[in-house]
């Protein structure tokens, strides 16, 4: 057990203590029997959130609705959930209801797939109820019970079977894979948010390849945003053999397959956070600028130190012919007189009181990209009586 565990069974010990049940749930058994790296760690147990928040000192009721807190425990966060059944979904996104019971065994039984139906207590003992370890060792997905049923009642769980397939190289099931298919058209019932969610991690699976296998032939990928009307780009971006880390990386690569769908369009139809629109657009930017010039010491500057990675990645697809590397990025780096902006020794400030009659405006950060530009590499020095001889002599356009 890693050091997450360990916790985690001090989480699970204090439960017990008022006597109440509570077991490990969910992908990190699955993880755990397999002997992957645990992501987050689920925990179900029989005590309610209200009894959760008398017990620990920092509940925080995330999802009280469906009964999961998360406990903060030791400086980590557990999700924990009371043992419930679901209503019926009659909107495709949320059980109308949900009714909390004192066993495991029907909580269970509302998961999804086997292999993510597993419990283990603390002492490692499994509670497998429907062969869920069989599907492990034989490494395949299937659903909890009738999967046609299963599909309709959260349209979701079809897209998390490819994405499993994506992450774990696992087989689906026949017959689950049938009624994949038969449910597919309700994806467009989802919220688009959840579809995203997933897909984050499908693409970032390390069998990606036999993922898009699977969105290919089941025609799931008709029913996703932007994919259902530009079939071609989708066949492009299924031939791609390797992971993508973020969605904003994903974005870039169709970005660049396919120039005509900007960036604001696919981040509204796949409803993206800011954060990741901006990833997006800084990516592809600076792709296409190294696809008419090169790696210059100006794109090692301009492009966010957290986005080498990305970009190196989304490079190597976009053109497999001149592979750059990521120490590549960094011995630049290590080279340019200044890392970043707030190293100038000329601010704004300084600018406007150069120009004392000028009306602010735009001019301002043009310069001051013109000025990074000119030290990072055509050597002017970065001292402030040079920079501003060099502005006399080239001083800024005002239209
Ligand atoms: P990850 O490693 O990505 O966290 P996970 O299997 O833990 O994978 P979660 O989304 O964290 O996936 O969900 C935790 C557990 O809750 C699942 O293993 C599954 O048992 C159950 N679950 C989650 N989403 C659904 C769903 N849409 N329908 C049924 N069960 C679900
Ligand atoms: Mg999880």
């Amino acid at each position: 057990y890693n050091e997450s565990f360990q916790k985690a069974i001090k989480v699970i010990e204090r439960i017990e203590g008022y006597h109440h049940q509570a077991f490990f749930v969910g992908g990190c058994v699955r993880d755990y029997l397999l002997n992957r790296p645990v992501g987050d760690i689920d925990i179900a147990t029989s005590a309610t959130p209200e009894f959760l928040q008398e017990i620990f000192h920092n509940v925080i009721p995330v999802g009280i609705e469906h009964g999961t807190v998360i406990v903060r425990f030791e400086k980590e966060s557990f999700e924990v959930t009371t043992f419930r059944v679901d209503g019926s979904y009659s909107d495709q996104r949320h059980p109308d209801s949900v009714t909390y019971i004192d066993k495991i065994d029907k909580d269970l039984a509302r998961r999804d797939f086997t292999i993510n139906a597993l419990a283990m207590s603390r002492h490692g003992a499994i509670i497998d109820l429907f062969q869920g370890k069989q599907d492990l060792e034989n490494r395949i997905i299937r659903t909890v019970g009738n999967g046609r049923e299963r599909f309709m009642e959260d349209p979701l769980r079809i897209i998390r079977a490819l994405r499993f397939s994506s992450q774990l190289g696992f087989k689906i099931d026949e017959t689950t894979l049938k009624h994949m298919k038969q449910v597919k058209q309700q994806i467009g019932n989802l919220a688009i948010e959840r579809i995203t969610n997933e897909f984050t991690k499908f693409f970032a699976g390390n069998y990606i390849s036999q993922g898009c296998t699977y969105l290919r032939d089941t025609g799931v990928y008709k029913y996703l945003p932007v994919f259902k009307d530009h079939e071609q780009l989708f066949h492009d971006v299924a031939s791609i053999k390797q992971p993508l880390y973020s969605f904003g990386e994903v974005m870039a690569v169709c970005h660049l397959l396919k120039p005509s769908l900007n960036i604001s369009m696919w981040t509204k139809a796949w409803k993206c956070s800011n954060k990741v629109k901006n990833e997006a657009i800084q990516l592809s930017m600076h792709i296409d600028t190294w696809k008419k010039l090169g790696v210059s010491p100006l794109l090692v500057y301009q492009l966010p130190e957290y986005l080498y990675e990305s970009f190196v990645r989304v490079a190597s697809i976009v053109d497999p012919t001149s592979p750059i590397q990521l120490t590549d990025l960094w011995g630049i780096y290590e080279t340019l007189p200044i890392k970043s902006r707030t190293e100038l020794a000329v601010n704004g400030n300084d600018i406007i009181r150069l120009f004392p009659s000028y009306k602010k405006g735009p001019w301002i950060n043009d310069l001051l990209n013109n000025l990074e530009k000119q030290i990072v590499l055509h050597g002017l020095p970065n001292q402030y009586e040079t920079i501003k001889e060099w502005i006399k002599w080239n001083p800024p356009e005002i239209s």
